[in-house]
């Protein structure tokens, strides 16, 4: 019970509104483990309604105007995107309206009022937030800021690594494509309502073709509820190098089950989360495969 609020004797943190990253960075280090980056504050606010004990220090990112930025970087074929951008910069961010599926991630998560103050930053840092499975597909990098230095990590090394969470994450760079294979990617989110609710599962990729129609990149992930999201790092494998009409739709959803590890929950079983990750999963490939011609046999079950 010691990290239960006792409601009688609660004393409020003291906030720290730094205005540089430099300044948060080192507010963290002189506080240690009493103090917690807080960004749009909505997923703390929950854990701590829930009987999560306060920190007695917050560093709030909210001030930090370098951390609120989006560019896109021709030259380099690389979006950057602050980490405390709010989760609705979809709504009126012209770079991120160029992209439909971001737009469509980002419209996944809770509802208006939550994404007005969440943050796409906070939603990573949490370690099981909807996004993540959908950067993994993207095969983005993140920036943190430690003792002065910038650090780059790719985010499956990061996810690997367990997400350590006492690192500021500054901003999340994410690789576009510079030459003119083609590309899809896909985002699906799988709730007991449509939002407002942790996802049952949430699945993304990103598939791309060389000249001659072989698979030249494969980037599958999955998350939601409470299990950890990963790559699909087999399935993916099976992929690389095959043409449309190579693909055995059946092995492939074998694959599937037998790799991703799903955890039971309160409300389904892990092996039900298995077979919608790969129902969901092989029914987005055949979609693109039947729209390039490859119409073939559907595997889907329940
Ligand atoms: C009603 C409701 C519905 C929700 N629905 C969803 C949903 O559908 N899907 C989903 O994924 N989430 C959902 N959430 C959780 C949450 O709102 C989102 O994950 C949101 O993106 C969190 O962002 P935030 O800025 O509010 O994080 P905060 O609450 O500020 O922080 C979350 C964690 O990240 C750390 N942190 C924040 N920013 C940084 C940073 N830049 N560097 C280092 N550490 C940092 C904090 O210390 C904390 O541990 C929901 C929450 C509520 C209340």
């Amino acid at each position: 019970m010691s990290n239960q609020v006792d409601t009688l004797n609660v004393k409020s943190p003291v906030i720290w509104t730094p205005e540089t990253i430099d300044k948060a960075v080192e507010l963290k280090e002189q506080l240690g483990l009493n103090a917690e980056f807080i960004s749009g504050g909505t997923l703390l606010q929950l854990q701590w309604a829930s009987g999560r004990k306060l920190p007695e220090h917050l560093i709030s990112l909210e001030g930090i105007l370098e951390m609120k930025s989006i560019k896109y970087d021709q030259k380099n074929a690389e979006l950057s995107i602050g980490a405390i951008t709010p989760l609705g910069a979809y709504q009126t961010n012209k770079i991120l309206k160029e992209f439909p599926v971001f737009c469509e991630a980002l419209k996944s998560i809770a509802a208006p009022g939550i994404r007005n103050r969440g943050t796409i930053g906070g939603n990573l840092m949490s370690g099981i937030g909807d996004l993540i499975p959908f950067f993994l597909s993207l095969n983005a990098n993140l920036v943190f800021c430690n003792a002065g230095n910038f650090e780059q990590i790719n985010i499956w090394d990061w996810v690997k690594q367990s997400a350590a969470k006492e690192r500021l994450l500054s901003k999340i760079l994410i690789p576009l494509d510079k030459d003119t294979m083609e590309t899809y990617t896909f985002y699906r989110k799988i709730g007991r309502r449509e939002t407002f609710t942790a996802a049952i599962l949430t699945v993304s990729g990103k598939i791309k073709w060389n000249q001659s129609n072989n698979i030249a990149e494969a980037k599958l992930a999955i998350g939601g509820g409470d299990n950890k999201p990963v790559r699909l790092e087999k399935t993916e494998q099976y992929l690389l190098g095959k043409k449309g009409a190579e693909l055995d739709w059946k092995n492939i959803y074998s694959i599937i089950t037998d790799e991703f590890i799903a955890l039971d929950d309160a409300f389904v079983t892990g092996s039900y989360r298995k077979k919608v990750a790969a129902n969901l999963i092989v029914a987005e490939l055949q979609g693109q495969f039947i729209q390039s011609g490859y119409r073939e046999e559907q595997v889907y079950e329940i």
